[in-house]
């Protein structure tokens, strides 16, 4: 499996790019970084991401979706189903909208196939077989995703407290992205004392942590790091 993190910061990092990460080249979770350059960089063609896992409705993990999708729209013309959280069609095409304006509905819109998911508790898309949690951050939520490929489960949390939910979501998993975003415990997210704590207790599983505000810790990966696991 190769993971490319085209970002691997926090909202308001000031080292890193927002986090996105594309898996094998098709599959995209969350969309904060500049997507398109950082995906050239790497030879990813974005026509081939035809699946999207949206983890919640924050700007960091949002904002770089907008060119994502014109890109689909007018160059490769590809399909993108997107699967995220309740709400994920009307949230998205307010996005979009505001991005694009009313070309979006009357021209854009329609020149590729884009369909909306509402992630279920478990499911199957594009012959992909996932299972959510429902981690804690903020008022909404986070939904973490559990992906079964080939014959591996990579558990992918978004952002996210230390609280048992997430210990859920990577129990028995083969590869976890989770997030350590500063020591301590900052606010509505993990501190890296915890997500290192995660790690010890889950020795079989490989940890990368992604979501990192500023400074190093140990298995955090950074902006551009293509990884083979
Ligand atoms: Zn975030
Ligand atoms: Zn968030």
């Amino acid at each position: 499996m190769r993971l490319a993190f085209l970002g691997s910061g926090a909202a308001f990092s000031q080292e890193r790019y927002n986090g996105a990460v594309v898996v094998d080249g098709r599959i995209l979770l969350d969309g904060g970084a500049p997507l398109l350059p950082h995906m050239h960089r790497l030879g990813i063609d974005p026509g081939a991401v035809q699946l999207l896992f949206l983890t919640h409705f924050h700007g960091d993990h949002l904002l770089g979706l907008p060119p994502f999708v014109l890109h689909h729209a007018l160059v490769s013309q590809t399909p993108l189903t997107v699967i995220g959280p309740a709400g994920v069609e009307k949230v998205l095409e307010t996005l979009f909208g505001l991005c694009w304006g009313e070309e979006w509905e009357a021209e854009f819109r329609g020149r590729f196939a884009l369909r909306y998911l509402e992630a279920e508790a478990a499911g199957e898309v594009d012959g992909v077989r996932y299972e959510t949690v429902r981690l804690d951050h903020g008022r909404r939520g986070c939904t973490g995703y559990r992906l079964h490929l080939a014959d591996r489960v990579l558990a992918y949390a978004g952002d996210t407290e230390m609280t048992p939910p997430l210990e859920q979501l990577v129990a028995g998993a083969d590869i976890v992205i989770t997030e350590a975003t500063g020591p301590g415990h900052p606010h509505t997210h993990t501190g890296w004392e915890e997500a290192e704590a995660l790690a010890v207790r889950h020795p079989g599983t490989r940890f990368l942590f992604n979501h990192v505000y500023a400074g190093e810790l140990t298995g955090a990966v950074h902006d551009l790091d293509v990884v083979d696991v």
